[in-house]
């Protein structure tokens, strides 16, 4: 048996080797290396793919959360509604600007926000809430978006981890995750669904003048060369890294099934073990297993971990310390949150080797490895 990693990503370069190292190599002899017409290609095929007119490429996704929130002119002291679960950069982003997270539960089934708290967490200050698409679903969207209108906030999706994932409305109406609300931040980071060769990411939104704005901040708040209407910052995507994603956004979706059917094995091994709960996938969504996570019943979770470890399986724990327990927030004047749904959260989780290369030998002996302790 190959070595188990958690994500192969060697292995999967391996198969479009070809094509990839030609749409590399085409960058170097063209030589524009910023803003080149490769970074148009991607953002055009992105936009069709996710079925919204405008895509703005940047440079990473944490930089896509700021630039969403520059653009919605929010300015400090806004409050914004998040989870605290989830990875740092959605309330980091937040409090760089200088505008208050306000922390709410998630829904202990699907780890993403849970629409019931937000309402009490609006105040006179609330602008924003930010749901976070965790592990490959997306949140209740139809539940969030009414609280949002009624309310007159704006919404900010972080799609970091679900890029792929289809909502479905009530009315059937079906939609890519990262579309829903009025802008969707992506990261390109390369361990993520749809991953580059270094960092990147890009925000979507159907409305052209924010799409505008978006441009601008982007690259130093340029309308024109040299003339400069906005503060922004340097936040572009280099174009070796929007041909490396032109050509892996065509694999988009074998990869999201090839996801799909590694969690499909886990699961089925998985689904009669008390010690264990498997992950729950909510109906009104499709889910792309950015990561497969176990929630810990009856085990202890570190034991397990440390016992998958000694045994070559790699298992990680997605978060150990939710964002409102961070000491970058400790001097930060962030409303004091109550969340024991996520605190306990925290102490359950940890996700198996997730990628698009496991092969069934692999598949095998790690859910071996999961029961044999679990017995
Ligand atoms: C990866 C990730 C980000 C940040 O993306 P970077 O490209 O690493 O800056 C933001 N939010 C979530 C949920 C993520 O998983």
């Amino acid at each position: 048996m190959e070595p188990i990693v958690m994500v192969d990503l060697k292995k999967q370069y391996q198969k479009i080797k070809h094509e990839i190292d030609q749409s590399i190599q085409d960058i170097i002899n063209q030589a524009t290396f910023i803003n080149g017409k490769a970074v148009t290609e991607f953002s055009n095929a992105l936009s069709s793919y996710l079925d919204i007119p405008f895509v703005i490429p940047c440079a990473n996704g944490t930089d896509a959360l700021q630039v969403a929130m520059m653009a919605l002119n929010l300015k400090p002291g806004d409050e914004i509604i998040v989870p605290s679960f989830t990875f740092i950069a959605t309330a980091e982003a937040i409090a760089l600007l200088k505008l208050t997270p306000i922390f709410v539960e998630i829904d202990p089934d699907t780890f993403c926000i849970k629409p019931e708290t937000i309402e009490p967490a609006i105040t006179q200050k609330t602008k924003a809430i930010i749901p976070v698409h965790l592990y490959g679903q997306t949140a209740n969207m139809e539940a969030i978006l009414k609280i949002a209108t009624k309310h007159h906030l704006f919404v900010i999706e972080d799609c970091a981890q679900s890029l792929g994932s289809v909502y479905s409305f009530d009315d059937g109406k079906k939609i890519k995750a990262g579309t829903i609300g009025h802008i969707g931040c992506t990261s390109f980071f390369p361990s993520k669904n749809l991953g580059c060769f270094g960092d990147g990411g890009a925000l979507f939104t159907h409305d052209q003048s924010l799409a505008e704005r978006i441009k601008m901040i982007v690259n130093h708040g340029q309308s024109q060369r040299y003339y400069h209407d906005l503060v922004g910052c340097n936040s572009r995507l280099d174009s070796i890294q929007a041909a490396v994603l032109t050509v892996k956004l065509q694999y988009l979706d074998a990869y999201n099934i090839k996801r799909q059917e590694v969690a499909h094995s886990y699961t089925k091994a998985f689904k009669d073990c008390h010690a264990l709960i498997t992950p729950y996938t909510a109906p009104y969504c499709t889910h792309v297993y950015h990561q497969y996570t176990l929630k810990t019943q009856t085990v202890e979770r570190d034991k397990l971990v440390a016992h998958l470890a000694s045994r070559g399986v790699p298992a990680m724990i997605y978060y150990p310390v939710p964002a409102h327990k961070q000491k970058m927030f400790t001097e930060y004047n962030i409303v004091p949150a109550h969340l024991p749904i996520t605190d306990r959260i925290c102490k359950e989780v940890f996700s198996l080797p997730m990628h698009t290369e496991l092969d069934s030998v692999q598949i095998d002996y790690i859910i071996q490895t999961v029961l044999d302790f679990c017995k």
